[in-house]
C-alpha cells in the first residue's frame, strides 16, 4: 500500500486502512459497533494507547471514553498489568495444564465477590454467559430463561433476542441464524418492570431455569435498576426455584470493587465477569454457589471446556489488575468524584444517567429507564455530537446505545476539557436553532 502522509489529508491512513480492511473483513471490523455505521464517517485505526489517551495512525490523539468497551479501568498500559505481562511472557504463553496463578485469581475473585464461591475461567463474556445459562438449565432441569429488552449478554444464540449493544445500534431486532426453537426458550421482558416478571413467573414459573440481567445496564446506554427491581428478581427466583444470574461482565469491578451486587446488596446464584477481570486481555469468568458450580464437568454432568481457558498471559494480567484494585480501593471514590464532575450539569434536551464510572448522555429530554424510553433518542443529533467531540480529540462510543467509561487515568484536566467541548456543542446547537 502506498500511503502518502500529508497533514491536509488528516484521515488519510485510517481511510486507506479501512478500505483495505473491507476487502477481507466483513464491514472492515471484527466487532460490528466499531464500524461507525450509525454515526457515519471513517473509524479511526488506533496505533497505541497511553493513560487516558489513544493515538490513531494519522498521529491524532484522543481522550478515550471507550476504554476498549469496558476493560481498561486503569487506562491504557497501566504499569502493574504491563509488568506482570512482561514477566509472564518469559515463562511461555500456554500450557493446557493447571497453573498456580489460576488458583490465586480464583481465590481473589471469591474474596472480592463473595457470592462466587467457585469460579470457572473462560475467554470471553459471551462464553461466560453461555456457560452460566447451560449450567442453570442443567442444575434446574428447566429450559426457559427470562432476559430483559436492551440487555446484551454476548452473542449467545438464545440471548440474541431484543438484545442491546450493536443490535440496538444497527436496528437488528432479532438476528438471523438463530433457530426458532432456541429463541423460544427466551422470554424477553421490559427492564425495570417487576409486574412483567411477576406475570411471567405466574404463568410459567416451573419451566424457568434462570433470570439473567445486567444489574446496571450498559448495553442500551447506562440504565440503573429502579429501586426494588433487583430485589424483586431475587425474591421471585427464590420463590420459583429459578437461578438469578447477574451478568456483571461490564459492571464487575467497575461500579464497586465487588460489582453491582455489592453496590446494591443483591446475592445472585451465579455471576458472570469479563472485561476488567482480564486486565485488557481475553479472560472472563462465571461462578457462584458451590452446589451449583459442582454440576460442572469433571465434577458433574454439565460439560464446558476450553483450550485457552485460564491462559497464563490473561491470568497474569487479570491478577495484576485485581490485586491493584484490592490494594487501592480509594480509587473508586476518585472515579465517583470524576464521574460527578463530568455529568452533574444539565445540557438542554438530554438526559444523563450515571452509575459510578459508567454513564450515558441520552439525546432525549425524558428519563431513560428501559429500552422503550432509550429508543426515543434522537440518534441523528447524537451523531452530530459524536463527530463534534471526535474532532476536538474526544473519543466516545460511536453509538447512542452504549455506556461511556471513566478510568483512573482520566485527569481533572481531561474532564474539564471534555465538559468544555460538550458545552461548546450545545451552545453551537442553540446558536443555529
Ligand atoms: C461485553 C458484554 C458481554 C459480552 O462479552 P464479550 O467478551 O464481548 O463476549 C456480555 N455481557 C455484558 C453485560 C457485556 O457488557
Amino acid at each position: 500500500m502506498s500511503v502518502k502522509t500529508s497533514s491536509s489529508e488528516a484521515l488519510f491512513k485510517s481511510e486507506a486502512w479501512f478500505e483495505r480492511a473491507q476487502l477481507h473483513i466483513p464491514g472492515g471490523v471484527n466487532s460490528p459497533v466499531r464500524a461507525f455505521r450509525s454515526v457515519g464517517g471513517v473509524p479511526r485505526f488506533i496505533e497505541r494507547g497511553e493513560g487516558s489517551r489513544i493515538f490513531d495512525v494519522d498521529g491524532k490523539s484522543y481522550i478515550d471514553y471507550v476504554g476498549s468497551w469496558g476493560p481498561l479501568l486503569l487506562g491504557h498500559r497501566p504499569k502493574p498489568v504491563i509488568d506482570a505481562l512482561r514477566e509472564a511472557l518469559d515463562s511461555g504463553t500456554s500450557f493446557g495444564a493447571p497453573t498456580s496463578r489460576e488458583v490465586e485469581l480464583a481465590e481473589l475473585i471469591s474474596k472480592t465477590v463473595p457470592s462466587m464461591e467457585m469460579v470457572r475461567l473462560v475467554n470471553s463474556g459471551t462464553e461466560a454467559t453461555m456457560s452460566a445459562l447451560r449450567l442453570a438449565r442443567g442444575f434446574t432441569g428447566r429450559d426457559l430463561t427470562i432476559k430483559f429488552e436492551g440487555c446484551y449478554h454476548g452473542h449467545v444464540d438464545s440471548l440474541l433476542v431484543k438484545a442491546g449493544s450493536g443490535m440496538a445500534t444497527l436496528g437488528i431486532a432479532d438476528t438471523a441464524g438463530v433457530p426458532k426453537a432456541f429463541a423460544e426458550t427466551t422470554i424477553a421482558l421490559p427492564y425495570n418492570s417487576i409486574a412483567a416478571v411477576e406475570q411471567a413467573f405466574a404463568q410459567r414459573g416451573n419451566e424457568i431455569a434462570a433470570v439473567i440481567v445486567e444489574p446496571v445496564v450498559g448495553n442500551m446506554g447506562c440504565v440503573p435498576p429502579a429501586p426494588g427491581f433487583l430485589e424483586a428478581l431475587r425474591h421471585l427466583c427464590t420463590r420459583y426455584g429459578a437461578l438469578l444470574i447477574l451478568d456483571e461482565v461490564m459492571t464487575g469491578f467497575r461500579v464497586a470493587l465487588g460489582g453491582a451486587q455489592q453496590r446494591f446488596g443483591i446475592q445472585p446464584d451465579l455471576t458472570t465477569l469479563g472485561k476488567i477481570v482480564g486486565g485488557g486481555l481475553p479472560l472472563a469468568v462465571y461462578g457462584g454457589r458451590k452446589d451449583v458450580m459442582q454440576k460442572i464437568a469433571p465434577l458433574g454432568p454439565v460439560y464446558q471446556a476450553g483450550t485457552l481457558s485460564g491462559n497464563p498471559l490473561a491470568v497474569a494480567a487479570g491478577l495484576a489488575m485485581l490485586r491493584y484494585l484490592v490494594a487501592n480501593p480509594q480509587l473508586y471514590d476518585q472515579l465517583e468524584a470524576r464521574g460527578k464532575q463530568l455529568t452533574e450539569w444539565t445540557p438542554p434536551g438530554v438526559t444523563i444517567n450515571r452509575v459510578g464510572a459508567m454513564f450515558t448522555m441520552f439525546f432525549t429530554p425524558d428519563p431513560v429507564t428501559d429500552w422503550e424510553s432509550a429508543k426515543k433518542c434522537d440518534t441523528a443529533r447524537f451523531g452530530r455530537y459524536f463527530h463534534f467531540m471526535l474532532e476536538r480529540g474526544i473519543y466516545l462510543a460511536p453509538s447512542q446505545f452504549e455506556a461511556a467509561f471513566l478510568s483512573t487515568a482520566h485527569s481533572e484536566d481531561d474532564i474539564r476539557y471534555t465538559v468544555a467541548a460538550a458545552r461548546e456543542f450545545f451552545a453551537a446547537e442553540a446558536a443555529t436553532a
